[in-house]
């Protein structure tokens, strides 16, 4: 088994004292050495995405704007949360890439599946607008590359980022042929996005393509695997993916200063477990983990090296923050009703 590595911190891309910023990825090399695993990864180097790629997604205003809005030295989008560099257009841009690299590296039969740290993160990116520190979305980006040169006609985008995806959601609501399923924290009007609610499902042709799964706050490393379990699971059985790729934030951890969930460092190993199961079954282990949020560096930190260690295949993993300390919240009506409407009997 083989996976690729893709590497692309953007440093250039960082702003002080924004949470999204240059030092978040800055242990993760030295951890990586310190236990040992990058010999056992395929590097894959990113390149910048063409307009061509990026335009599969974004809009071509869109992709002016942030340009433009880079060339002149910098500033903000989305009313003040994202932020731009003079560099972060390319940057923005080597990430997506970055992303398309993995894909290729996985369809030429290179590597069978991968893990993609790049920044700035996509998820929250719409088609023609920034949103939540992101600029392209990453993600989408990478399954339209797979489905127009390669022909996929199934992808499945798993977000298991503690935000909702909205950027995702929007770019593929009306598409039947990527599914995309977001389990994050929900509560609108104090925190972001604010949708994502059960009763979003797609819409036209993509109706019943979109599964949200909205939760309270402090659900943690039992209710995090039965929603992958008994939800995600079978809606991608029925889906029948060629590829699945991840959107993985590691800020659901329960140390992480921007969100209130409270999945420890081995439940988010346990539930990598579960889908590196659910891509062997589905799609010959085809699956790709590419970094979204993540605000507490040893919460991101350690869980990149135990996606590592699943995507080798070794069951090992290292926690040294523990599981939350609280009670966790339980899921099973929740459950209950998620599977009722999405028609799982
Ligand atoms: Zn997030």
């Amino acid at each position: 088994m083989s996976t690729a590595f893709v590497y692309a911190p953007a440093l250039a891309h960082t702003r002080r004292n924004h949470p999204e910023n240059h030092q978040r990825l800055a242990q993760l090399l030295p951890t990586l050495e310190q236990f040992g695993v990058l010999p056992a990864l395929t590097a894959v180097n990113p390149q910048t995405a063409t307009l061509e790629q990026l335009a599969r997604v974004h809009t071509a205003e869109y992709i002016d704007k942030v340009r433009e809005v880079a060339h002149r030295g910098g500033g903000v989008l989305d009313h003040g949360d994202t932020y731009v560099t003079p560099e972060s257009y390319q940057l923005a841009r080597l990430a997506a890439g970055g992303t398309i690299a993995a894909v290729d590296a996985m369809m030429a039969g290179a590597v069978q599946n991968g893990i993609v740290l790049v920044r700035p993160p996509g998820h929250h990116a719409e088609a023609d607008r920034a949103g939540g520190f992101c600029l392209f979305n990453n993600v989408a980006i990478a399954a339209r590359h797979a489905q127009t040169v390669y022909g996929l006609k199934r992808v499945l985008v798993i977000d298991f980022d503690v935000h909702h995806g909205n950027g995702t959601q929007h770019i593929f609501y009306e598409d039947n042929t990527v599914f995309f399923a977001s389990v994050h924290m929900f509560a609108p009007y104090y925190f972001y996005p604010g949708i994502g609610s059960s009763h979003e499902m797609g819409e036209g042709n993509g109706h019943g393509y979109t599964l949200n799964v909205p939760l309270p706050p402090h659900v943690g490393d039992t209710g995090y695997t039965q929603i992958f379990q008994e939800l995600v699971w079978p809606k991608a059985t029925a889906f029948r993916p060629e590829l699945i790729v991840v959107s993985a934030g590691f800020d659901a951890h329960w140390q992480d200063p921007l969100a209130a969930e409270g999945l420890s460092l081995t439940g988010y190993a346990r539930v990598t477990q579960l889908l590196m199961q659910m891509a062997q079954d589905l799609c010959n282990g085809r699956i790709l983990f590419v970094l979204e949020g993540g605000y507490q560096q040893t919460a991101l930190t350690y869980g990149i090296l135990n996606t590592i260690y699943a995507l080798l295949g070794r069951d090992e993993i290292h926690d040294p923050l523990g599981p939350m300390p609280t009670p966790e919240h339980d899921v099973t009506d929740i459950l209950r009703q998620l599977r009722q409407r999405h028609l799982i009997y």
